[in-house]
C-alpha cells in the first residue's frame, strides 16, 4: 500500500480523518508510523498529499492531510474483458485500477463459463475493494468504471459504438493475429477487447473486426488473461 485511500466522508469538518481496520494495521505493522511522522494519502476521486499523525492508538489513527497534488494521468485506455475465471480476476481487477484504465467492460463471450458472472467476486463491493487495492499500490485514486453485461451480441450491436470515444484506436488482441500492436500516437485514446481464457471465437472475431477493431498480436508466446492485460497496456503506455 503506497497511499492510504481516504473516503471524503472520513475526513471531519476540521480537516482530520479517523483510520481504522486495514488502513490501521498497515500504518502501525507495515509503516512503524508514529505521532509526528508523514504518511502518503488520497481523496478517493480527488487530490492527494501528505499526512501528519496526529495520533494513534491500538483502535485508531488520527491524521491530518493537505491536499497538494492531482492524481497521476489517466493512460487514456479502455478495456472489454471477456470475465476470466473469479481467480485471475481477482488479479485483473487490481491491475487494471493501477495501470489507470479508465472504464472496464466485464463481458461475456462464447468461452466464457457463466458461472463466473455468479460469482462473489463479481459483487459491486468486492469489485470495489479490489480496485482500491490497486489504487493504494500505484498512488492512484480514480478507479476505472466498471461495467458487467452479460450478453454479447447486444452489447456490441447496440452499445459498444457509443462506449468507444471518438478516434479511439480499437484493438482486438487475438494470438493467432498476424498484425503486431501499432505505436499508439500520443495523446490518442485505445480500447482493447481482451478475450476468454480459451480466446475469442471467430463470430466474436468477425463482429468486433466489423465494428473497427483489428486483430493483433503480441507474438507467439499464449499470454494467461492476468499476464496479457498489463502486457497490453504497458506496450500501448
Ligand atoms: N488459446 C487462446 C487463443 O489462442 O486465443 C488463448 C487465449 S489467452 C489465454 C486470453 C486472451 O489474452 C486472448 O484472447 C488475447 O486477447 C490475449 N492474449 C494472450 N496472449 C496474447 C498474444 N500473444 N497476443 C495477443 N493477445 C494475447
Amino acid at each position: 500500500m503506497n497511499l492510504l485511500l481516504l473516503h471524503p466522508a472520513e475526513v471531519l469538518p476540521d480537516g482530520t480523518a479517523r483510520l481504522t481496520g486495514r488502513r490501521l494495521l498497515h500504518v502501525k505493522s507495515v509503516l512503524h508510523a508514529r505521532a509526528g511522522d508523514t504518511v502518503r494519502v488520497g481523496l478517493f476521486r480527488g487530490r492527494q498529499g501528505l499526512a501528519q499523525v496526529l495520533s494513534e492508538s491500538a483502535t485508531e489513527l488520527v491524521l491530518r492531510p493537505e491536499w497538494t497534488e492531482a492524481p497521476p494521468p489517466r493512460a487514456g485506455i479502455d478495456v472489454l474483458l471477456a470475465l476470466p475465471r473469479p481467480k485471475a480476476l481477482k488479479k485483473v481487477l487490481p491491475a487494471l485500477a493501477a495501470l489507470g484504465v479508465d472504464r472496464v467492460v466485464l463481458l461475456n463471450a462464447a468461452r466464457v463459463e457463466k458461472s463466473y458472472f455468479d460469482s462473489k467476486v463479481m459483487d459491486g463491493a468486492f469489485i470495489d475493494e479490489l480496485l482500491q487495492l490497486g489504487l493504494e499500490q500505484a498512488r492512484d485514486t480514480v478507479p476505472p468504471e466498471v461495467l458487467v453485461r452479460e450478453r454479447f451480441k447486444p452489447f456490441v450491436e447496440d452499445e459498444l459504438e457509443a462506449f468507444c470515444r471518438p478516434g479511439s484506436l480499437r484493438l482486438l488482441p487475438h494470438p493467432p493475429a498476424t498484425a503486431p500492436l501499432p505505436v499508439r500516437p500520443t495523446g490518442q485514446r485505445a480500447v482493447l477487447a481482451i478475450g476468454p481464457e480459451g480466446g475469442w471465437v471467430p463470430f466474436e472475431v468477425e463482429l468486433l473486426a466489423a465494428r473497427g477493431f483489428q486483430p493483433v498480436s503480441l507474438g507467439p508466446r499464449v499470454l494467461r488473461v492476468e499476464v496479457a492485460v498489463p502486457s497490453l497496456i504497458g506496450a500501448l503506455r
